[in-house]
């Protein structure tokens, strides 16, 4: 998977390279405090402040993707094309499937007179190392 970048014009600081940096060595699912733990012992005097910052900014370049159900504030590496996450309730691994059972735009165009830009569909269960 690429690198995860920072939005356009965002300043690249030591702080903020620990997190990325940390970011990417993640598989799974993790949560700011676990990058917090890893990051800190490459940059010492990271707050954790500056880890939840950089990783909304990471958000908001779509390389993270914030998992809402995971019953903790839990993130998981993302790339910016269609696709969706397979979380597991076990060992919290994250897989991607390209799998999609939404409504058409054109479907909810004609019975919702609705113009559909995204949707985010996550599902959890078991993978099938944990089943
Ligand atoms: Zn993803
Ligand atoms: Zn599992
Ligand atoms: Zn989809």
């Amino acid at each position: 998977m690429a690198e995860p970048s920072l939005p356009p014009r965002t300043r690249m600081t030591p702080a903020r390279r620990a997190v990325v940096d940390a970011v990417a060595a993640y598989d799974g699912s993790f949560t700011v405090v676990q990058i917090f733990d890893v990051a800190r012992s490459a940059h010492p005097g990271l707050g954790l402040a500056t880890t939840y910052r950089t990783i909304e900014l990471l958000r908001r370049s779509g390389v993270v993707h914030p998992l809402a159900a995971a019953g903790r504030a839990a993130y998981v590496r993302c790339r910016p094309d269609h696709h969706h996450h397979l979380v597991c309730v076990t060992c919290g691994g994250v897989e991607e499937t390209d799998l999609c059972a939404a409504p058409s735009d054109a479907e909810l165009k004609r019975r919702h007179g609705f113009r559909a830009q995204a949707h985010e569909l996550d599902i959890y269960g078991v993978c099938r190392r944990c089943a």
